[in-house]
């Protein structure tokens, strides 16, 4: 057999509605023939490959305040979901409060590709490899989204449902991700372990977050994500848990980075083995936590 190695792009119908309220009923009207897009990164690629063959593609940019990009002093960080990941990085807001959001963009493969790729693109994508959504987990990022019903809001946490499954009903469009305010003295960081520096999805990817909770026995509370070792982005439960309710110690943190390696089950692929990445879960998970740590100190 011959392989195509220049693949093209099926025919399509490309439909821009002038309200959300319109691209809604179109995609209501058309389910499992319509989808949204936005930088059209994931989209175009999985229609080439043949994963995808929509027959209207629904461009939902611009309808508004998809692109707004916006920070509120008292409730946050609200960003538009056609805000691409270059404006993301380069906010000052972004930066100064949710550094870790623009360290998991900035992971994503190249600037060139960053011009059109978006963070909300990237969750309703739903990859368990997708670099951004563990920070957004981490960060308690909720979801706007219109609906044939009107507008309502989702929490990331309960969103992903398997690869590629989201919560999402036919007329759904998601218009942006709000970020609460970060608790005070926060720190997080991002490892991403691919198989080069650019343009390659994660073979494993640890988000770690952490700040001082009086609320928890060890004052301080934890967030783990975990990319490219479950069917979904993972949050490791138990690890969390276990650093709520233990000192903090070299020693329990690494507890928790096995907990953490413990809670995913991951496949054998192109990337890399359930094995390589079970271990590797352990160790970034353990180097996460440690950075995480000593910034809190
Ligand atoms: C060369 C290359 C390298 C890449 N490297 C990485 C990488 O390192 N890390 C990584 O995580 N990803 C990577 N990707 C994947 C991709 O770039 C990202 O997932 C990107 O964030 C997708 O955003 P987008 O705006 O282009 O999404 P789109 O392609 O427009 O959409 C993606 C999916 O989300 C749905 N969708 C989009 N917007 C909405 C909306 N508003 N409401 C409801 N559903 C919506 C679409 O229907 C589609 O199913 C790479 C892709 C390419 C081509």
């Amino acid at each position: 057999m011959t392989q195509n190695t220049h693949p093209a792009l099926p025919e399509f119908e490309y439909f821009k509605p002038e309200t959300l309220s319109e691209a809604s009923d179109f995609l209501s009207r058309n389910p499992g023939e319509s989808r949204p897009f936005m930088g059209g990164t994931d989209i175009f690629v999985r229609m080439r490959d043949g994963f995808m063959t929509p027959r209207f593609l629904v461009d939902v940019k611009n309808l508004n305040g998809t692109n707004d990009l916006h920070f509120d002093p008292q409730s946050g960080l609200t960003l538009g979901a056609a805000v691409n990941m270059n404006r993301v990085i380069a906010s000052p807001e972004v930066q100064a409060h949710y550094p870790l959001l623009a360290e998991a963009c900035r992971s994503v493969a190249s600037y060139q590709l960053r011009t059109r790729a978006t963070v909300v693109g990237n969750i309703c994508n739903a990859s368990p490899a997708g670099d951004t959504i563990g920070a957004c987990l981490a960060l308690g990022g909720i979801l706007h989204i219109h609906g044939t019903d009107g507008a309502r809001q989702e929490s990331l946490g309960s969103f992903f449902l398997g690869p590629g499954k989201t919560t999402l009903k036919p007329g759904d469009v998601v218009t942006a991700i709000r970020f609460p305010l970060p608790p005070k003295k926060c720190s997080g960081t991002y490892i991403k372990l691919g198989r080069n520096q650019l343009s390659d999805l994660s073979i494993v990817g640890v988000t770690a977050f952490g700040h001082p909770d009086s609320s928890c026995e060890s004052g301080y509370r934890f967030r783990l994500a975990l990319a490219s070792v479950a069917p979904v982005p993972l949050v490791p439960v138990e690890a969390e848990t276990y650093l709520a309710n233990h000192s903090i110690t070299p020693e329990s943190l690494r507890e928790a980075a096995s907990l953490s390696a413990d809670a995913c089950s991951p496949i054998d692929d192109v990337r890399g083995s359930a094995r390589y990445r079970k271990e590797m879960v352990r160790n970034l998970s353990a180097r996460a936590l440690a950075e995480v740590w000593k910034n809190l100190n």
